[in-house]
């Protein structure tokens, strides 16, 4: 289940959290990954322990803002391992706060990344994966990371949502031009809800700096009775969904939104 022999795989944000997380979990599944990520000592660090742990992983500087960046990583990709089969555009940064409190630079800004950041890596990436497609009895594919906060709406993250809402409707369109040009690209949306990562904890210090809790674990308290299974979900859950998607055993899936989320949205 889950095989991804021989395909190479593109993470951005690879340097930890549930990019690192996918990295790990798809050379589980076979695949050679190359890490993408502005914090280069952290993503060595990473290619450094997947490789030492038996897999090919490579860090490389990419700034997702920056299309010459994603033009340099295509081109890595190519002479390094032959072509690309998986690009997850997971790089993401939070902002928790408000309309009132946010200034135009604070949007722009997450906006740049989160949905800029998507829109450069599947352009620039798609020659590519088109090619890696013939290859594959279910295509290539392409993995976004979207949120519960691009499914639902919620009090102090409005440009987060704004971000995560966009991502979740540009796979869709994606992922219908992709299929009806014949590419055999799949492209795919993944909602996590909070996950026990540096982003994911920031969430438990909101809700104590927004006075519902005093200290770590009342905060846990107040976060986990939001989720029906009871508790934040871990990096590697996440990244089994991304593999699932990025697999063959998904080849009739493309457009679709998958919710990691503990039951978060079910409610
Ligand atoms: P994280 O902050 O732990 O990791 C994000 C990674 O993205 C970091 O390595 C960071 O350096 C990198 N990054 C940021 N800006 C970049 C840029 N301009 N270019 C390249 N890399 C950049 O966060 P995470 O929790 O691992 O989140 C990964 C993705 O999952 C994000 O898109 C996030 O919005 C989404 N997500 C996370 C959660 C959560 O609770 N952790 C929930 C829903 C969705």
């Amino acid at each position: 289940m889950n095989r991804v022999d021989g395909r190479t795989a593109l993470i951005s944000g690879g340097a930890r959290g549930i990019g690192a997380a996918v990295a790990q979990c798809l050379i589980q599944g076979g695949a050679r990954v190359i890490l993408g990520d502005v914090l280069e000592a952290e993503g060595r660090r990473t290619a450094e322990a997947l490789t030492a742990a038996g897999g090919q992983a490579v860090y490389l500087r990419l700034d997702v803002t920056r299309e010459t960046d994603w033009q340099a990583a295509v081109e890595f990709a190519r002479s390094r391992f032959g072509g690309l089969d998986i690009l997850v555009n997971n790089a993401g940064i939070a902002l928790g706060a408000g309309t009132e409190e946010l200034t135009l630079e604070d949007w722009r800004r997450i906006e740049a990344v989160n949905v800029d950041g998507v829109f450069l890596g599947t352009k620039t990436c798609l020659t590519l994966l088109r090619e890696g497609a013939q290859r594959w009895a279910g295509g290539s594919a392409i993995v976004n990371l979207s949120s519960i906060y691009g499914l639902v709406g919620s009090e102090g993250v409005s440009a987060y949502c704004m971000t995560k809402g966009a991502v979740r409707l540009y796979t869709k369109s994606t992922a219908l031009e992709f299929a009806r040009r014949g590419y055999r690209v799949r492209v795919n949306s993944v909602h996590p809800g909070h996950i026990e990562t540096d982003m994911g904890r920031r969430g438990l210090s909101r809700i104590i700096e927004r006075g519902q809790a005093k200290d770590e674990a009342g905060a846990r308290k107040v976060m986990y009775a939001l989720y029906p299974l009871g508790r934040m979900g871990k990096p590697e859950e996440v990244a089994n969904a991304i593999a699932f998607l990025a697999s063959d055993d998904a080849s009739f899936i493309t457009g679709s939104e998958l919710a990691v989320d503990g039951g978060y949205t079910a409610q």
